[in-house]
């Protein structure tokens, strides 16, 4: 029997705690393996506060999983995740400090927008730091008809720092 899998972009990042350290169990707990399965990660990257600029910078980190979990399941597990790292969505501000945030950047090609989850993510062609991470791991996806190398192209990445590996 076929089971279809799908390939999803997966953004992540933090600015609260020792978010290298959190972003390297989060994505060990995200793919288990079976139900979400990595297959390819970026480097760290050191990224400057977007939408609230007077924060710490974040850390961020892009990954391609493949995973049998429709998108929904997908978004629930990846907000279990958030929480067994911190995130308190109810005292937070938008685009305010957090410990773990994780959005789908894009599910296969499929188009959506309801009320918990739009895809492929609504600002991602705003954001180097979701970008640049995706650019070193999977240029030439296309999301919405757009090559990530190419999105990333038409912005400034000034101020983002990749960073050496964790030992
Ligand atoms: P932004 O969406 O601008 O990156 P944010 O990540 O800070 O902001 P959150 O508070 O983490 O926003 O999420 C708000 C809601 O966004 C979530 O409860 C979730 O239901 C919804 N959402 C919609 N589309 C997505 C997506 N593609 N990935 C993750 N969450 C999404
Ligand atoms: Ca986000
Ligand atoms: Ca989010």
């Amino acid at each position: 029997m076929a089971s279809h899998l799908a390939e999803a972009l997966i953004a992540l990042g933090g600015n609260v705690g020792d978010v290298r350290e959190t972003l390297d169990r989060a994505v060990f707990q995200l793919c288990d393996g079976s139900a979400v399965r990595l297959l390819a990660r970026s480097s760290g990257y050191k990224t400057p506060p977007w939408g609230v600029e007077d924060q710490p910078p974040f850390i961020n980190c892009a990954i391609v999983a493949a995973t049998m979990l429709s998108p929904q399941a997908l978004l629930a597990r990846t907000q279990a995740v958030e929480q067994a790292f911190g995130r308190d969505r109810a005292n937070e501000r938008r685009w305010g400090p957090r410990t773990l945030d994780i959005d789908i950047i894009a599910y296969d090609d499929m188009a959506m927008a309801t009320p918990d989850l739009t895809l492929p993510h609504p600002r991602l062609f705003e954001r180097t730091f979701v970008l640049v991470p995706l650019a070193e791991i999977a240029p030439d996806r296309s999301i919405a008809g757009v090559t990530v190398r190419d999105a990333l192209s038409k912005l400034d990445t000034n101020g983002i720092e990749r960073l050496p590996p964790r030992r």
